[in-house]
């Protein structure tokens, strides 16, 4: 359990409420229409919270990489747009993040009132987390809620400077997220196992040490699964191999011979003769992988073992597709997996990474998980044990 303080363990009636979400929401290519609004959703619970407690709100986020200048491509306006529409209320779109008219624009809300700051990395001082535009944007409120896991992991004004100014407290997501992904690395219900897929090993290695020491059972999957295969001392073909990685690799195979981890590696695998998706493919045990094919997927050995070792499980944490998920031929093994994990009834399952979050959202098994994190690079640093500079920001209880 997280000990960061919520916005349920204070009083918040009537305050002026800075809410810091992430509102880094795609928009389909060369268009101001949003394509997935995710991000906004996931922020209503508490937005509503803290209207329901009078609350008058002034909500910030960064949208894109506009590197401290002002890109017209990436004003906020469609946000709050798209904000009014599912909150039901009128929202007022500053053009500016901080100064005179935004102060005296914050300075007339009243409670029920909803405001929206420009992008705040508009700013220069944002990124460079510097103090005195964490104190402007301080100046604007009488609290401050940080509800943005998805940008928990950097230390920036809005996400970790501004915090220093107010009195402050987690948002309902950021709580959720705290709790779900903390719970299954400091508390799990046993056997835990971890999954770890993905493109490559060093992108993980951090989770992968992290998770060794923690799970009872790692399954390894996705493209990564090549560095371990070819430390086991197969051909791997025209699979990527992180050659300075194989050290990594078989002191994580020692370790599972030495009882103290137990690692399952793949079995077999889909390879194909091209990274194509109608590329040839075929299924080969990975002792007999052809010259001139790469790994794309798990095989159905794979899947059946890995399936059936996590479903003798009271905790699972999955990070990182099985395979390459986004073309038909070699999703299945990343769908098996997802239809599993959604199967079980009496198990926590918790799921981080962009990609995964993705896999499973088409799959339409969202709502069948415990909980999926929010927060692609953020869950990541968070699995690797790292403090995320927003919410060790945050006051304790
Ligand atoms: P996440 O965002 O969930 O942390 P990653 O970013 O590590 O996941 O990896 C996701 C990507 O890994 C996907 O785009 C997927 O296509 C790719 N991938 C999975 N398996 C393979 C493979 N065998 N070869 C190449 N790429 C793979
Ligand atoms: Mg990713």
């Amino acid at each position: 359990m997280s000990d960061k303080r919520s916005v349920r363990d204070v009083d918040v009636r009537g305050q002026t409420v800075l809410v810091r979400v992430d509102f880094n929401v795609p928009f389909k290519p060369g268009t101001s229409e949003i394509s997935d609004d995710g991000r906004i959703r996931a922020s209503l619970p508490t937005l509503r919270y803290l209207l329901e407690q009078n609350c008058a709100l002034i909500v910030c986020s960064h949208l894109g990489r506009p590197k401290g200048r002002i890109d017209e491509s990436v004003r906020m306006a469609p946000v709050s747009q798209r904000l009014a529409e599912l909150l039901g209320l009128r929202v007022l779109q500053c053009n500016e993040t901080i100064g005179r008219d935004v102060s005296a624009l914050a300075g007339c809300l009243m409670g029920g009132d909803v405001m929206m700051l420009e992008n705040t990395r508009f700013q220069p001082g944002e990124e460079a987390n510097d103090a005195e535009f964490s104190r402007e944007l301080a100046s604007l409120a009488t609290f401050y809620i940080n509800d943005a896991f998805g940008a928990a992991h950097r230390a920036h004004a809005s996400t970790e400077g501004v915090a220093h100014w107010l009195p402050s407290a987690a948002g309902l997501l950021l709580e959720r997220e705290l709790r779900f992904l903390g719970d299954a690395l400091e508390d799990p219900h046993k056997p835990f196992a971890s999954i770890l897929g993905g493109a490559k090993v060093s992108d993980k290695i951090g989770v992968l040490d992290n998770l060794a020491d923690k799970a009872d059972l790692l399954l390894i999957g996705g493209g990564m699964a090549a560095t371990f295969i070819k430390a086991l001392g197969f051909n791997v073909g025209e699979s990527p191999v992180e050659d300075d990685r194989i050290a990594f690799a078989k002191s994580l195979i020692y370790r599972s011979e030495s009882g103290e981890v137990r690692l399952l590696l793949p079995d077999d695998v889909v390879v194909a003769d091209r990274f194509n998706a109608d590329a040839d493919s075929r299924t080969v045990p990975v002792g007999s992988i052809p010259g001139g094919f790469r790994i794309m997927d798990i095989g159905p050995n794979t899947e059946r073992q890995y399936c059936e070792a996590i479903k003798a499980c009271k905790t699972v944490m999955w990070n990182g597709p099985m395979g390459v998920f986004e073309w038909e031929a070699f999703s299945h093994g990343t769908q098996v997996i997802a239809e599993t994990l959604a199967s079980l009834d009496d198990a926590t399952t918790v799921l981080g990474g962009g990609s995964t979050a993705e896999a499973v959202a088409v799959l339409g098994l969202t709502d069948k998980m415990t909980h999926v994190s929010s927060g692609g690079g953020a869950s990541l640093e968070f699995l690797e044990g790292r403090g995320l500079p927003g919410v060790e920001a945050l006051p304790n209880r």
